[in-house]
């Protein structure tokens, strides 16, 4: 997390100057799990350069749902989106790499699956803005708070991957 001060300084040992510490959470939800998902998007992130820095299946409360999506309660589909977060288990991961938060945003495509560009996950594998199955923060800040909340400090694993030098100049 570059949240703390002792994590940016290992983040930074570990990858020189080149800022690809950048994190971001990344969630496939009930519908890409159940639909056999998970390979195909983990492949996105990971054939792109991205290094996964933690994973785990969870049922998550209702109330953790709730929080993860506090900005939205007031939204007449917030019952509904509640429902279909706890409808079966989700893949929650870390991220890693340069400008995580922005480019995982673009290989998800757009919130509306009818508005992703074709060749992003939403685009190839989703119809239904209420079935888009996937997740990812949309700014720095929310992926620290997300990261935060989703997962234990502990459960975040700092390593060099040996494509490092391949993928960063
Ligand atoms: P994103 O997930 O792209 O960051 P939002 O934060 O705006 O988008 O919305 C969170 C999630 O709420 C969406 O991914 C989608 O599952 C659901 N959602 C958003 N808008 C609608 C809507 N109009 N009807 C049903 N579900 C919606």
């Amino acid at each position: 997390l570059r949240a703390s001060a002792p994590q940016r300084f290992q983040s930074a040992r570990l990858n020189d100057d080149t800022m690809s510490d950048e994190q971001t959470f990344i969630a496939i939800k009930p519908d890409g799990v159940q639909r056999g998902l998970i390979g195909p998007i983990i492949s996105r992130f990971e054939t792109r350069g991205y290094k996964l820095a933690a994973i785990k299946l969870i049922s998550p409360s209702k109330e953790h749902l709730e929080k993860h999506y506090e900005d939205l309660s007031s939204k007449p589909f917030f019952p509904g989106l509640i429902k279909y977060m706890s409808s079966g288990p989700i893949c929650a991961m870390v991220w890693e790499g340069r400008d995580a938060v922005k480019t995982g945003r673009a290989l998800l495509g757009a919130t509306n699956p009818l508005a992703s560009a074709p060749g992003t996950i939403r685009g190839d594998y989703a119809i239904d803005i209420g079935r888009n199955i996937c997740h990812g923060s949309d700014s720095i800040e929310n992926a620290k708070k997300e990261i935060a909340l989703w997962f234990k400090e502990g459960d975040i694993v700092e390593w060099k991957s040996a494509h490092h030098d391949w993928i960063y100049e």
